[in-house]
Parts: structure tokens; sequence; C-alpha cells
């Protein structure tokens, strides 16, 4: 006798939810999902006990008759499409109708429906995949969701969710990921009684952002200016560079509207963002890219969190030059006045100016309160004043070291401290990268030429970067086996022991991977390790030198990270101290 047979509806409606329904906040995506396909433009969202007593999704959307609201118990019962062909097109969030029966087959579960058009609604009650009740309801047009006791008949399902917390934290971030999706809906967030969003209908991504996470969110983002590049359109928002976090939790991606992840979207980010993130650190973004549905298949895995694009690789790179295009913006705003000031003064050459460009005024939080003369911390003259359209002038004040590590600045808005290592690693990687870009950097011919044999990675690592070495200042060549020969060294480094600069140098390749790095990321591992090599340890010797290093940082196109994407200075506004001593 064969083994094989056919399963029963409910059984593989159960089989279904174990992939659709992993855990509590699965339900609400889908439920909110059809309340979304269904045209709702407000929902109301209530959770109990993270999940495990109530979940209930309430909407303004279309609604269902009787018919309708029996047949969307059915498995495959979809409105969303009909054949195969129109998987290729399907711009709804669901398709598969398989989402209600799945819930309705591990749960009690009660659907409330009424078209605005019908004198009256519809109630249908299920347990555990049954219909129990089927009757007619007085309720306001839309529909109701109401799910209890998830997983009662799976008690195997029901000890694999994780903690009460774990549960609740998956259930804010299916709502919020709702929420970013979708700014022009309302949302009202209720768990265990207590509302946790009250999200009014927003006319745009920032202010869905704003209300979701507040003011301070808000400032550390940067608008991506809108652009479409092979009809890839790339929208919303991102970190500026040192506003980061230390998870991901801020990171939404969203597909014609659908929550995603794919490699190529964390490839494209990470690209753009390149040095100027510290291990460990994540900048928030708020990113839509709009494309030809045929262009991504949706229909890859069960919870439609993954996608698969038909070309990886061109939305990678839309992303990443939408966000360098974001960051370079804020570049330009930021350096602008500062740049004006030290061409006034004519402390920079000219090659260095960008065009001028007027300062947006847009992220600017409150206007910057005025340096307070009387401070009996500020006497330094001014080192930048900023030439900008603001009624004050913004001025950076030099107040001193803090234990040769640190210096103290005080600017308009606040106080700022140096991290003079910091700096100084990123003043030298710049002109690393200044002298590749323009034919190498000065150099200083050795007395006598050091000749000398380093261990084989380690001679490995010099080998394979001798080109960026060459334009970096260094005269070096392999002499044969595992010997080395060193002429001349990059003029910063003059009068340094060659042979341990390049051990030094060739021991950060090899911890840094640059030996078996190619290309561009190669010659800027190279300069990064030439830089955090060559820097000078001691700080600022004096009141000169320090005011050197801030006006060398300050000609920097990155100013505000070293190149290994640590931050080289700290902002504290006066807000914030007056904040923090009680003086508001
Ligand atoms: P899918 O969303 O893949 O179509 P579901 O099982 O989630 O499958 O829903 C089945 C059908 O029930 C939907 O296609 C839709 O017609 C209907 N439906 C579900 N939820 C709602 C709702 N909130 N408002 C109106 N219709 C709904
Ligand atoms: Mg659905």
């Amino acid at each position: 006798m064969g083994k094989i047979r056919v399963l029963s509806d409910l059984v593989a409606s159960q089989v279904a939810a174990g992939e659709v329904v992993e855990r509590p906040a699965s339900v609400i995506k889908e439920l909110m999902e059809n309340s979304l396909d269904a045209g709702a433009k407000s929902l109301e969202i209530e959770v109990r006990g993270a999940g495990s007593l109530l979940l209930r999704v309430t909407d303004d959307g279309a609604g269902m008759d009787r018919e309708d609201a029996l047949l969307s118990l059915e498995r495959h019962a979809t409105s969303k499409i009909a054949s195969a062909a129109d998987l290729t097109t399907v711009r709804s969030m669901g398709f598969r109708g398989e989402a209600l029966p799945s819930i309705a087959s591990v749960a009690e579960f009660v659907l409330r429906t009424r078209r605005a058009s019908a004198p009256a609604g519809t109630e249908v009650v299920v347990k555990g995949g049954k219909i129990v009740a089927v009757r007619e309801a007085g309720c306001a047009p839309g529909t109701t969701v109401e799910v209890k006791s998830l997983f009662f008949n799976l008690p195997a399902r029901r000890k694999f969710l994780r903690s009460a917390a774990t549960e609740a934290a998956h259930l804010d971030r299916a709502v919020e990921t709702v929420a970013l999706a979708f700014p022009g809906v309302a949302v009202h967030y209720r768990r265990d009684g207590r509302t946790v969003h009250r999200l009014p209908a927003a006319t745009s991504l920032v202010a869905r952002v704003t209300d979701l996470y507040g003011a301070d969110e808000r400032v550390a983002l940067l608008e991506m200016p809108e652009g479409e590049n092979r009809g890839i359109r790339v929208s919303g928002l991102v970190s500026r560079p040192g506003a980061t976090r230390a998870d991901r939790g801020r990171q939404f991606f969203f597909v014609n509207g659908r929550a995603v992840e794919n490699v190529f979207l964390s490839t494209g980010l990470r690209e753009a963002y390149r040095q100027m993130l510290e291990p460990g650190r994540y900048p928030s973004l708020f990113v839509h890219i709009a494309m030809d549905p045929q262009a991504v298949d949706c229909n890859v895995h069960p919870a439609k969190r993954e996608v698969r694009f038909r070309q990886g690789g061109e939305v990678r790179d839309a992303l990443r030059s939408a966000v360098e295009a974001a960051l370079r913006q804020a570049r330009a705003d930021w350096l602008q006045p500062v740049r004006a000031h030290l061409a006034a003064r004519a402390e920079l050459p000219a090659g260095h100016l960008p065009e001028a460009k007027p300062l947006r005024l847009a992220h600017q939080p409150e206007l910057p309160r005025p340096v307070r003369p009387e401070s009996p911390l500020a006497p330094g003259a001014p080192i930048a004043e900023a030439a900008t359209p603001r009624v004050r002038p913004e001025e950076f004040r030099l107040v001193g070291a803090l234990s040769r590590r640190y210096l103290l600045l005080e600017g308009g808005e606040g106080l700022v401290l140096l991290d003079q290592r910091a700096a100084h690693q990123r003043i030298l990687f710049e002109r690393l990268q200044r002298g590749v870009a323009g034919g190498g950097v000065a150099a200083q011919r050795l007395l006598a030429p050091a000749v000398f044999e380093l261990p084989g990675r380690e001679h490995e690592a010099v080998a394979e970067n001798l080109a960026v070495l060459a334009a970096a200042g260094f005269g070096v060549e392999v002499f044969g086996g595992r010997a080395l020969k060193v002429e001349a060294l990059p003029d910063f480094l003059a009068g340094r022991d060659p042979q341990r600069v390049l051990e030094d140098f060739a021991a950060a390749c090899v911890l840094g991977g640059a030996a078996r790095l190619r290309g561009p990321a190669a010659g800027e591992a190279v300069r990064r390790a030439v830089a955090r090599l060559a820097v000078d340890e001691g700080g600022a010797k004096d009141e000169r030198e320090q005011r050197a290093l801030v006006t060398q940082l300050l000609a920097c196109e990155l100013p505000y990270c070293d190149p290994d994407g640590r931050p080289v200075m700290l902002q504290f506004s006066w807000r914030e101290l007056d904040r923090k001593f009680g003086r508001d």
C-alpha cells in the first residue's frame, strides 16, 4: 500500500502557518498588510501578553461581504491575483491567500467586517481552523481581525516563543515597519492597554520618522536627494556620519512599499559609508526604492521578507550613489562656512575650495546661540568664523588642551571636544589620498638605503602594495627573497627608523587585511595603516601647533571621523549642557 496521502486542509493550513506565522509579530504583519491592501487609511493595533493573549487589527478599508468573508478563510483564496502571470506585476502586499486560513488554524480567531455600502456586517468565529459561528454584526465599515490564544492547539510552537520582552520587541518592529512604509496611514498602536504610538497620517517620510522616533533622530538624519537611475528611484533618509547606533534597529529598506532584506542593499549601504563607520556602529536608514515590479521577485520567502532582484548590481549602485550624494551634500554644507572663512584669510590654497553653495539650514535643529565673550574659558582668538546667512556669526574658539589628548573648542552651537590623535590621522590620511591622486607625496631620501628582511606574510604585505607605497612617498623595492630595500620615506616620517616603519606598516596591513585586498580598497587600507603609523602620539606641543591642527582638520573632506570611522569631534550643544546642569 502506498504511503503518500493528501493532507487535510486543516493540517495543510497548520503546516503553512509554521512558515507564515513564525511568531505573534508575523500575525500582526499579515493583518496590517491585508488592511493596507484593502485601502485602509487608519489602523488600530492592539496587543496583549506580547501577542499570545490578544492580537487585533482594525481598519477602515473596503471590508468584505458575507460571501467573501467566508471565502477569505479558505486556503489559496485571494482577491489579489488570478493567475501565475499576475505574480510578476503584483503590487499588493499579499497574494498567496494563505495568511488568514493559516492564522485561523492555530488560534481563536474572529473576523468582523462590513462594506461601507452594506447595512450590516458579518462576524465569523473560527477556532483551530473550524468555523464555529457566522452571524450578522453591527460594526463600522472596514474590518477587524482578532486573534486570541495563538498556538493554543500547537503546544510545541507555543514553547518556541521567546521571552515576552523579545516578542514585544518584534511586535514593535512590525508596527514601525508598516508605519514607515506607509507614512500616509494613521497608526494607533496599543500594547497591554498603553498607547505605544499614536501616529497621525503624515504627508512625508520625514514627518513620520519624527513622530515615531522624535526630533533628536530627525536631526541626526540626512535627506537623500531624489534621483532615478535606470528606472530605479531611491529616496529617504540616512544617518549623518557620526550619528550612528550600536544596532541595526533603525535600518529599513522598502522596495515598492514592502520591507525587505537583500544582500545587494546591505552591500550598497556599506560601500557608501565605507570609511565613515566604526566597526560595530550602524547608521539609521529609512530607504524607499521604487522600481519596475517585474524586476523584483517577492515570492522567494514564506513571509516575503527577502526579495530577489533581476539586476542586483544596478540596485546596489543606485542605492550607493543616493547615499553618497546625501553624505556629500552634508559635507559641503558643513564645510562651506569654515572654508569661506579660511579662504578669506588665505590660509588654504585656492585649489581646496569647493565652489560656493548657499548653506542649507533645513537640518538645523535650533539657531546657534552667540558665543559668550564674557566666558572666562574663551581667551583664544577665533579660529574660524562662518560666513553664513545666519543672524549671528559662528566661531570656533580654541579654549585649550586636556591632558594632551583632547582639544577643547567653543563653537557657536556649544562645546566641541577634539581628539588630537584622530584628527592627526584624518589629516595624514587625506594628505596621502591627495598625494596619490596628484602624483605623489613629498619624499625624503635616506642618507644610506636600508636593506633588511621581513617574515613571509609581512614581506608579502609590502610587496603587494609597492605601487600604493610609492605614491605615498615610500621608496621601497623588493631586494630578492625576503629582503626589502628602502631608499626614501614620506616627509612626515622623516627621521624614523625605516625598518621599524616598514615592520609596523606590514603588521598593520596583515591585521587590516590589506595584503589580501585589491584595487582601491587596498590603497585605502594602506593609507589607513600609514596614517596610523605616522600619527604623533604626543599631541600638539603648543598653542601654535594646536591651532595648526584645527585649521588643517577643518580643511579636510571628512573632518568628523578618522580613517577608521571613529569620531574626531564630539559636540555638546548649549541646550544639552544647560539641561545637564538643570538650567532649563
Ligand atoms: P492574501 O493577502 O495573500 O490575498 P490573505 O489570507 O491574507 O491572503 O487574505 C485573503 C483575502 O481576504 C484577501 O485577498 C482579501 O480579499 C481578503 N481580506 C483579508 N483581510 C482583509 C481586510 N482587512 N479587508 C478587506 N479584505 C480582506
Ligand atoms: Mg494577506
